[in-house]
């Protein structure tokens, strides 16, 4: 139930769920949020929103809120629970303590991608200029790393190319791995209209999404391709428009490396690339692929959306740089209608890599090897900053297990429901002697943290989010923080803890820091966003206004890049012990691990994770609509009620992973990509048997 008061003030700001950025009015009586009004001159969202954005923050005011620091000897012992003072020196010195026993590189931090850009720039400044290394990574490892590489390498920079409005000038749309209608509504409903209006709809996607057929909207063609043959479809397509004749020479030629574009021509020319010679592998019908590639090529502007069933795979990267062949292939970059554009799950993933939260990049995507870059760096924060790459993710955990790594600052992210091979996570964890969990709750990585900091809601702070469409909106304050401080306080106060001296009074500050380090940002402060509303970077000298369009005269990197896309099959292989293929996503109402969504006092949201899986191979194995099964892959079990559904393929099961007690991620391997080790969330063996529960 939402209580509901009369509104005296309001204040903009952004909404912290997904990617789509959608500005709200936060409505209030004296101290009290009564409701979040999606607020119409908000550029991304126009007035519209979704059922998380509008009601999902009762969490702010939930119970199991921890508002006051603890710490504990050992993860075996209880919590005690002591003042800021206390915690943060606690944390400093076992930090401290750690680097002079195991060396300098034995701490690291994650941040999260639902921290502000300052609050993001900070924990990587701690790593970087506080414990002097660079293990620094972000929860986008696990979700869009790989679009940060296969955009980075294709166009020259880690980015969606449009701005959302684009999508009113596409004649064929592309969505591949992604279900917007759930897992970036917003959008969705403005990607419906243009439907609506007689764009043509190609789906490529394991299961039949609702866009693939709802009330007045039809697919022209939906690929249900087997799960992991993304890379091989998309190279299909590829033989198709250039085998038919089909690619737009002139934009090739005038854009692009033609010397790279020949090899990849001769490439997927290839008759082992036709659709025919791949049906078998992919599962998809030939006649379609061919039909698809054609209209995606001559069917006007074309634009590519894609998500996470994209890039959590182990050849996440490779079918994104495949995807930036499409486009370039056949001109669509560079004007409204067209291009590549990833939708960012979460709220912040764009303005998380952008910060240079990654362990081998400074913030703007420049390399530490890089001498002239980490000078600009080291003449703002006055230390020396380490040329080499840091441990990502799933390396710390490695070097945890191994006995190198030895104390983590995880702020805002529950690495151990998150992250995939859940027994991994929490050997690692367990093998570290100073975890420090900044966050709102006690997550399941906390039962293995040695510090607990609070956290601050989107509610409590200033900062800003970066969405999908590169668009930097203002995160604005609309109650005090009720754990004390807001995180990028946290932050700086465990810095200075351990010496550093850091004195911002404001996020503006901070922004301001970003501004002089950053090219992309070199325009943006709080007094143009207040005059704006928002802007999209670049933001600078040359593009004063900020860019909705990328790429428009020419590639960021000079001639768009065409990369040969071989297929490689994933180690991750059916067999009689576990014949079916798992992929997962979302659903509206919850978001990710539901820490948020399900602290939030609205029936809505607790709907639990259920197996859908094909009525063949529900009969075969005796399961009817409902029944409880027990769910088993190489790496863990859990159970779940089954759905009875020919939305997915025979051979194919979908789970969400939106519950602590289902554990999804108890069931998903540590397979990931090969350039940046987004975990293979979306292909996972398993074998379902009927069971009495869990
Ligand atoms: Fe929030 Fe995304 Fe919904 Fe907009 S579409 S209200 S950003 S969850």
């Amino acid at each position: 139930v939402i209580e509901l008061g009369t509104p005296q003030r309001s204040v903009i700001t952004t909404c912290a769920y997904c990617g789509v950025g959608c500005s709200f009015k936060a409505e209030l009586n004296g101290d009290r949020l009564v409701r979040m009004v999606p607020y119409k001159h908000g550029k991304a969202n126009r007035g519209h929103s979704c059922v998380k954005g509008r009601f999902a923050y009762g969490y702010a005011n939930h119970k199991d809120r921890i508002l006051n620091p603890m710490i504990r000897d050992r993860i075996d012992q209880p919590w005690r629970e002591v003042g800021w003072d206390e915690a943060l020196t606690f944390a400093a010195r076992r930090m401290r303590g750690l680097q002079d026993r195991y060396g300098r590189n034995s701490i690291g931090v994650i941040t999260s991608s639902r921290s502000t850009n300052e609050e993001t720039y900070l924990v990587q400044k701690l790593a970087r200029a506080v414990f002097r290394n660079n293990n620094t990574d972000t929860c986008a490892r696990v979700c869009h790393s790989p679009t940060g590489y296969g955009l980075g390498q294709a166009f020259g920079t880690s980015a969606g190319t449009q701005d959302f409005d684009s999508v009113a000038h596409a004649d064929v749309v592309v969505v591949i791995g992604a279900n917007p209608t759930d897992g970036h509504p917003v959008f969705a409903s403005r990607l419906k209209k243009r439907l609506r209006q007689g764009a043509r709809l190609i789906v490529i996607d394991p299961r039949r999404i609702d866009l693939v057929k709802s009330p007045h909207i039809r697919a022209a063609h939906h690929l249900p391709l087997r799960p992991g043959t993304n890379v091989a479809v998309v190279t299909a397509m590829a033989h198709v428009i250039v085998t038919e004749g089909l690619m737009d020479q002139a934009f090739i030629r005038e854009r692009c490396d033609w010397d790279e574009f020949q090899d990849y021509a001769a490439f997927v020319a290839d008759p082992r690339h036709s659709p025919e010679a791949t049906a078998m592998l992919t599962g998809v019908n030939p006649d379609d692929l061919r039909a698809a590639a054609r209209l995606y090529a001559t069917g006007g502007n074309g634009a590519i959306y894609y998500g996470l069933g994209v890039t959590e795979h182990s050849q996440g990267s490779t079918t994104v740089m495949g995807i930036a062949n499409l486009a370039m292939l056949t001109g669509n970059i560079g004007r409204p209608g067209v291009g590549v554009n990833p939708l960012r799950g979460q709220n912040n993933v764009q303005g998380s890599c952008d910060m240079g939260s990654f362990p081998h990049e400074l913030p703007g995507y420049r390399h530490v090897k890089n001498p002239d870059v980490r000078a600009i760096f080291e003449e703002a924060w006055g230390v020396p900053i380490d040329p080499e790459p840091g441990l990502r993710i799933p390396n710390m955990l490695d070097a945890a297990v191994e006995g190198t790594f030895k104390g983590l600052y995880c702020q805002g992210e529950d690495i151990l429901q998150s992250d995939p091979d859940t027994k991994h996570v929490a050997a690692g964890l367990a093998a570290m002697e100073c975890v420090i969990v900044h966050d709102l709750f006690l997550n399941e990585t906390a039962n293995y943290a040695h510090v607990f900091l609070p956290g601050s809601t989107f509610l409590e702070k200033d900062g800003t989010f970066t969405n999908a469409e590169r668009r930097i909106n203002r995160v604005r304050r609309v109650m005090a923080p009720r754990n004390g401080y807001a995180d990028w306080e946290v932050t700086q106060l465990l810095a200075n803890a351990m010496g550093a001296g850091w004195t911002y009074t404001h996020p503006a500050q901070i922004m301001d820091e970003i501004a002089a380090t950053t090219p992309s940002f070199a325009g943006v402060d709080y007094a143009l966003l207040e005059e704006k509303g928002s802007v999209q970077w670049p933001c600078n000298e040359a593009h004063p206004e900020g860019t909705p369009l990328m790429h428009v005269d020419g590639f960021v990197r000079g001639r768009g890049r065409f990369i040969v896309t071989e297929y490689v099959a994933t180690d991750e292989r059916t067999g009689p012990r576990f014949p079916l293929l798992l992929t997962t996503g979302r659903i509206l109402s919850q978001y990710n691990v539901g820490a948020q969504t399900r602290r939030t006092e609205n029936v809505v949201w607790h709907a639990e994770d259920v197996l859908e899986i094909h009525p063949h191979d529900a009969e075969v194995r005796g399961v009817s609509d409902g029944d409880w099964v027990h769910l088993a892959s190489r790496a863990g079990e859990t159970s779940l009620r089954a759905v009875l559904t020919d939305r997915v393929s025979p051979g194919v099961v979908y789970t969400t992973f939106h519950h602590p007690d289902t554990q999804a991620n108890v069931i998903t391997t540590d397979y990931s990509d090969w350039a940046t080790n987004c975990p293979e969330y979306k292909v996972t063996a398993v074998q379902v048997r009927l069971s009495n529960g869990p």
